[in-house]
């Protein structure tokens, strides 16, 4: 900045004050190459007037006082007299005296005298033989006997060009010392405005718009000033209003749940929305990236090449996620804006409810199935015996009650699922719930000869709780371990309190659950052995039924085990 701010002033000035100096520089010039000249010539003039002066008075003057008068004339005048007769003898001469005359040299062929001769005046310049100095010589013929010489010493007029050299300098020394901070003092002004409009523009090129040009300067300055401020309030609210509708858009995208993604016309990745950043993990570095190289995928490619078009695509690799994708033009075809939704979520509820339905028919079509069968052999033609036939309807019941207890935990499960199921909270003691489940199995227990072991503190904390559900909780999970263990095991019942939590785990020293088994066995209908399960009565539901309740009381689940060693089933329950 302040490398430039002084340069404007300083051309002004320098450009100013250069072209003054040239015209002094000019003026001198001229005057030194035509000074001299001038002077000369002048002087010529003058020497021929004095000459013809001299003239007239050696023509009343006697011979033998010539030489006396000559040298007083040309000391009172102060210049160089010489009469020199027709032959170019000197006959009188203003700087010697008479008895010298005679060594002076004859004279007849220099320049002045032989033009003189000529044509009646003659003059010369050069140095002088007699005198020993430059003069300017002028001969005028005064009769044809006798030429009448002056001659004026050329330091005479070198003085002179001197003196009016020294005056001339002076003279422009004094305009450059007067014009020089004058013109400094116009650069600053004429620079002034032009730099503070300079400045403004550079504070609004950066985005402040609080400086204003100057408009007080008359004429195009002030002017431009005004159209500069005009510009930059125009370029403020421009920038304001498209900096509101910036936010508004990038508010708009951020809040989007479907993910947003913009190309420009070359492919290359412009822009995406937080949405789509979170669901493929996209980095800054994708900006500038082609769509292929940030998602790899050329189903998406391929879509955005034929904008405008939708797809459902999957996307494996980045994020095991489906969406369906809208591929449009921008306006102008300067890019395509592309648009994810995703519908994972919608796909897996869709297979889920497939399954489901697959699940449920199958389960169905089982007991059906024999109920059908031994029903038609009841109503054969020949009809069975009666003791045959009292061990059919046996048969029936069973798979009847099957049915039932089936459709019983389908209608748990849908209530539990679509969250119908409203819990009935009321106070209660975990010990007294698992007690009453153990007396209700211990018959059944007794049977296979298993131990059940309540070892549930009775002055555990009570918790809000649906006790009718918390009553098939541990029907279902003490049932299972009844079920899947042999003859002569041990069932233990326990809990404690964790955090905020009572913590309570059913646990059996039965065959155990293999690791693969583990993590699924509380989805519906899952079972480690499918047949074993059915022979003992079992739905597939039991444990995706104690899974629902458990989290509806805000609680968790989950099973340890190990081959051979047993199985132990844990839930939590929050204590208020
Ligand atoms: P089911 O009606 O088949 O018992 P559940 O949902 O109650 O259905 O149980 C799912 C599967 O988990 C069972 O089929 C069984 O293979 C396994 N399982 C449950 N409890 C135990 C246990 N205590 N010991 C071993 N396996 C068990």
């Amino acid at each position: 900045m302040s490398t430039i701010r002084p340069s404007l002033r300083w051309k002004w000035f320098s450009a100013v004050a250069a072209v003054i100096v040239a015209l002094l520089f000019a003026i001198n010039l001229c005057l030194d190459l035509s000074l001299p000249s001038f002077l000369v010539a002048k002087a010529r003039v003058e020497l021929e007037r004095n000459a013809r002066l001299v003239s007239e008075l050696v023509q009343r003057t006697p011979a033998t006082e010539l030489n006396a008068v000559v040298h007083e004339w040309g000391s009172h005048v102060g210049l160089r007299l010489t009469i020199i007769a027709g032959d170019g003898t000197v006959i009188a001469e203003s700087d010697k005296p008479i008895e010298q005359l005679a060594t002076i040299e004859n004279h007849l062929y220099r320049p002045e005298v032989q033009s003189a001769l000529q044509n009646g005046v003659g003059s010369n310049q050069r140095r002088s033989d007699t005198v020993g100095v430059d003069l300017l010589y002028v001969a005028v013929r005064e009769s044809p006997e006798r030429i009448v010489r002056v001659a004026l010493p050329l330091h005479d007029v070198a003085a002179t060009i001197q003196h009016i050299r020294g005056s001339i300098a002076s003279a422009s020394a004094i305009v450059g010392l007067i014009a020089l901070p004058l013109i400094f003092w116009l650069a600053q002004c004429t620079s002034m405005p032009i730099d503070e409009m300079r400045r403004m523009a550079t504070r609004v090129a950066a985005g402040d718009f609080t400086g204003r040009a100057p408009e007080r300067e008359p004429g195009e300055v002030g002017e431009l000033a005004g159209a500069l401020n005009q510009m930059s309030k125009q370029l403020e609210s421009r920038l304001q209003e498209l900096t509101s509708e910036k936010a508004h858009l990038a508010g708009i995208l951020a809040g989007m749940a479907e993910g947003v993604l913009v190309v420009d016309a070359t492919g290359k990745i412009r822009l995406f929305n937080t949405a789509l950043r979170h669901a493929f993990q996209l980095t800054d570095a994708a900006i500038s990236k082609t769509v292929l190289e940030a998602f790899r995928h050329a189903g998406l490619a391929e879509l955005i090449g034929a904008a405008p078009a939708g797809r459902e695509l999957t996307f494996l690799q980045a994020t095991d996620r489906v969406f369906t994708v809208e591929a449009g033009k921008l306006i102008g075809d300067v890019g395509v804006v592309v648009v994810f939704h995703d519908i994972t979520r919608l796909k897996q509820l869709e297979n889920v409810r497939k399954d489901f339905v697959a699940n449920v028919s199958h389960e169905l079509r089982t007991p059906l199935a024999v109920i059908k069968g031994y029903v038609e052999t009841l109503l054969d033609e020949e009809p069975p015996t009666a003791e045959t036939a009292k061990q059919f309807l046996g048969t029936i019941q069973r798979h009847t009650l099957r049915l039932e207890v089936l459709i019983d935990d389908l209608l748990s499960i849908s209530a539990l699922e679509s969250q119908q199921a409203l819990l009935d909270y009321t106070t209660v003691s975990i010990h007294v719930t698992a007690a009453a489940v153990v007396e209700e199995l211990r018959s059944r227990a007794r049977e296979k000869n298993i131990t059940l072991a309540l070892e549930i503190p009775a002055d555990l904390p009570v918790v809000d709780a649906d006790v009718q559900r918390l009553h098939q909780v541990f029907l279902n999970l003490i049932d299972n371990a009844i079920k899947y263990t042999p003859a002569g095991s041990r069932i233990q019942i326990s809990a404690t309190t964790d955090n905020n939590f009572l913590k309570v785990c059913v646990a059996d020293n039965g065959p155990g659950i293999a690791v693969e088994h583990l993590a699924r066995i509380f989805e519906r209908f899952y079972r480690v052995d499918k047949a074993r399960s059915r022979e003992l009565g079992g739905t597939g539901l039991g444990l995706a039924i104690v899974k629902h309740i458990i989290q509806a009381h805000g609680g968790k689940v989950w099973a340890e085990s190990e081959l051979e060693k047993g199985s132990r089933f844990y839930f939590t329950l929050p204590i208020d």
